[in-house]
């Protein structure tokens, strides 16, 4: 089929094509030709055609420094065999993996660019999806995106929740409502790597866990043994946990969020009910770090949210990044480990690991690094989208 009939069309300026034939899939709107003057619904399925008339491809339209997401690079018509197909990739994907077993059912299906499927990120855990869209093109899609869902096969989806209040852009006005689609769910446990965890995908940030960090959790797991943990930005205590698995000596979670402490003492006592090793404090991270004796823990995690959201935000993101990693280095035991990510996607991996270098200088420890990570394969980077790169993390070995 042609979709020249079927969808409005966008003019690229000169040479504007280059990044789209390397298939990078934004189209920034200094880009186009002319900014359509309300004649293109936001959200709406757009061609994007060189200034020559040539075809790129077809996305979704949107107002804003990105105009339109690339869904395909070809004349496709986007329609509910399209979300299916690609759905059905994403899953085959994530099945190929193994991260749909027994003792693992909470996974990443759906990241967005990575899964060719920009501004959509669909969460598993057990029996429940949710569903988050960052784009109006997505937010539309969602009945047939939600409808998909329970037909994969083997994948056991039969609640769909969507969640999208908080990621949709607000001038967008589409009064997006936090809501189940399909089905509703009376089990909020989620099973990662024969851990449980309650998952609040009502109330909780995000899709209500950070799945991203379970190969992390596990490395952390093995290097936990006899040490003294402390768990900063613990969040709903997926670190701790871990650590109180490997075997640590004590673990005590930090949070700012007396809402984020509750959640991380209820996961602690749903896998170690009455291990007195536990305790959680609701406090600031840098005001903690700075009444900590020195020495006291043997293995210290640094996971804070993204210090910059935007470009604008890089140098304060860095001056903060230093500034903890400097109080973590400082204060860790002599062969001593730190756990320190960014999540910021606006950081580079070498920006971080430079504001990590300049704090431990600043410190005048003996610093090497043991491993350098990543976010895991359910958060695949489209080779042609490094941007989709943005959780790294640096383990540390402190002498
Ligand atoms: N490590 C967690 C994810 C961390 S999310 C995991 O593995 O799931 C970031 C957390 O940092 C949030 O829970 C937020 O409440 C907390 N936070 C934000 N600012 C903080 C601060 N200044 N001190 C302590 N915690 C903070």
């Amino acid at each position: 089929m042609n979709t020249y009939d079927k969808y409005p069309t966008l003019r690229l300026r000169r040479g504007k094509e280059e990044s789209l034939d390397r298939f990078h899939p934004w189209v920034f709107s200094g880009a186009l030709a002319r900014m359509p003057q309300g004649e293109i619904e936001e959200g709406a399925v757009v061609r994007v055609e060189a200034a020559d008339g040539r075809l790129i491809g077809v996305g979704h339209f949107q107002i804003g420094s990105i105009a339109v997401r690339m869904l395909d690079f070809g004349d496709t018509v986007v329609d509910e065999a399209f979300y299916a197909h690609r759905l059905d990739d994403a899953w085959k994907m994530r099945r190929a993996l193994g991260l749909q077993r027994a003792d693992n059912d909470a996974f990443r299906l759906v990241h967005g660019e990575g899964d060719f499927l920009p501004g959509l990120v669909i969460d598993v855990y057990g029996s429940t999806a949710v569903v988050q869209a960052h784009s109006p093109g997505m937010h539309y899609a969602r009945h047939i995106i939600a409808g998909y869902l329970p037909a994969l096969d083997g994948a056991g989806i039969t609640n769909v929740y969507y969640k999208s209040e908080t990621t949709l852009p607000y001038k967008a006005r589409l009064d997006p409502v936090n809501d189940y689609l399909i089905g509703r769910a009376d089990d909020d446990v989620a099973i990662e790597n024969g851990l449980r965890f309650h998952v609040d995908w009502l109330r909780g940030q995000k899709t209500g866990f950070f799945v991203d960090q379970r190969d992390n959790r596990s490395l952390l797991e093995h290097l936990s043994h006899g040490r003294r943990v402390l768990n900063m930005f613990c969040y709903t205590g997926g670190f701790s946990v871990y650590a109180m698995r490997g075997g640590a000596e004590l673990v005590h979670s930090v949070d700012s969020s007396a809402k984020a402490i509750a959640l991380t003492e209820e996961n602690v006592r749903l896998n170690f009910p009455d291990d007195p090793r536990h305790a959680a404090f609701a406090e600031d991270a840098f005001k903690y770090l700075d009444h900590t004796d020195a020495g006291a823990y043997d293995l210290i995690v640094l996971d804070p949210p993204a210090f910059a959201k935007h470009r604008s935000a890089l140098r304060n993101a860095l001056q903060g990044y230093r500034r903890l990693n400097a109080a973590g280095i400082a204060k860790v035991a002599p062969g001593g480990l730190v756990f320190t990510f960014s999540c910021s996607q606006a950081v580079s991996r070498e920006q971080f690991r430079l504001a990590v270098f300049s704090a431990a200088a600043q410190t005048g420890r003996r610093v090497r690094i043991l491993h350098q990570l990543t976010q895991p394969a359910d958060h695949p980077v489209n080779i042609y989208h490094p941007e989709g790169e943005y959780l790294k993390g640096l383990v540390l070995y402190v002498e």
